[in-house]
């Protein structure tokens, strides 16, 4: 019942939270009718991805639901970067529900989904938004790290990740959240890579082991894995994953790093 409740409050904060951004994405459609553009820069179409949602769902620990405040996460990011020119945001869902097949055994047609949707509007980068979660419970692992393709097949797509990542994570930080030194792969900067042990690209070469990553390099754009924070850290709980107003300094930090990365000026 108190889940429900909760549900029910979090849907309706969601609700009105869209309802404005509809409202402001409008005005801003009529604001940038009235300006002349005297260059024509092309346009930037993002795609941002909240990562899972009811029926796949993420890390809960101690009262965080991961799908639901990356979904909080995404609308804040949209909100501020559409405050800039020549961006067009996009997202892969914009409720609790899956839009790509409602099945908890099917994680993989949904992951493919998600990139068949960013495809679909040509996206230029396609960024999933996530929350951490150590597996062993290991309360030290703390902060922020990016997932970037690997350098296999398509070394341009590691290089765009890689730069565009070093610029969120440098937002990120601003907001009080140290670099991740992922165990996995323990090298200082928070950018990472991760290869699958068994698949392979077209050249032979090892794939990445995300699903999002490799399907959307086989697709011709990079993607990257951003993970804002650990849920398992009581630090990083209490600080940057409890309340509206911290995911809305992490979806502004997200923001501030892609529009920079891209060098967008404010309308
Ligand atoms: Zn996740």
């Amino acid at each position: 019942m108190k889940t429900s409740i909760k549900r029910i409050v979090t849907c309706a904060l969601c609700f009105s939270l869209a309802l404005s951004l509809f409202a402001s994405s409008t005005l801003s459609v009529d604001a940038k009718a009235k300006k002349k553009t005297t260059k024509a820069s092309k346009n930037v179409v993002v795609v941002l991805d909240a990562g899972h949602d009811n029926t796949h769902l993420g890390c809960h620990y101690e009262g965080f639901e991961e799908g639901i405040a990356n979904l909080y996460i995404a609308y804040y990011c949209k909100q501020e970067l559409e405050k800039y020119n020549g961006v067009t945001v996009y997202m892969t869902r914009y409720g609790f529900d899956c839009p790509y097949g409602a099945n908890p055994d099917s994680s993989a047609d949904c992951l493919t989904g998600r990139v068949n949707y960013a495809k679909s509007v040509n996206a230029d980068i396609l960024i999933s938004l996530h929350n951490d979660y150590d597996p062993d419970l290991d309360k030290s692992q703390n902060g922020a790290k990016v997932i970037i393709p690997n350098p296999n097949y398509r070394p341009d797509l590691c290089v765009k990740g890689s730069d565009l990542g070093k610029s969120i994570l440098t937002n990120l930080t601003t907001t009080g959240l140290t670099i991740n030194d992922w165990k996995l792969c323990p090298n200082g900067t928070g950018i990472v890579t991760r290869d699958s042990e068994n698949g392979k690209y077209p050249d032979g070469s090892a794939k990445d082991y995300y699903a999002l990553i490799n399907k959307s390099k086989s697709s011709g754009f990079p993607c990257i894995i951003v993970e804002h924070a650990f849920c398992t850290n009581n630090s990083d709980r209490i600080n940057h994953l409890s309340t509206t107003d911290q995911y809305q300094q992490l979806g502004i930090a997200d923001a501030t790093g892609i529009a920079q990365y891209y060098g967008l000026s404010l309308k």
